[in-house]
């Protein structure tokens, strides 16, 4: 079985730091979106083996390459919170005109 041991690294960061993207909207859809448009921009890294991924894991305890994550996570958050595509698109209105 192939996986991308990035993408289940991503997933762990975006809902540690959920809170601190300032996302207008947290759905399914809204979250997927947020991670297609950050795995787009790194690159993959393929496993075989779930168990694997503790390996992978023991790499990310490297502070600088968590923190490019979330670099790249809180643009791609920006981006899907300016242009929502879900339902539950809330009126882009911030009241600072
Ligand atoms: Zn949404």
């Amino acid at each position: 079985m192939l996986l991308n041991a990035k993408e289940t690294l991503l997933k762990e960061i975006l809902y540690q730091y959920l809170n601190q993207l300032n996302m207008i909207c947290h759905c399914e859809k809204c979250i997927e979106d947020v991670l297609a448009i950050s795995l787009n921009q790194v690159k993959p890294q393929y496993i075989t083996d779930i168990d694997k991924i503790s390996y992978s894991k023991s790499e990310m305890v490297d502070k600088q390459k968590n923190t490019a994550m979330l670099v790249i996570l809180t643009e791609a958050a920006s981006k899907v919170s300016t242009f929502p595509r879900c339902e539950n698109r809330l009126p882009i209105n911030k009241d600072n005109n």
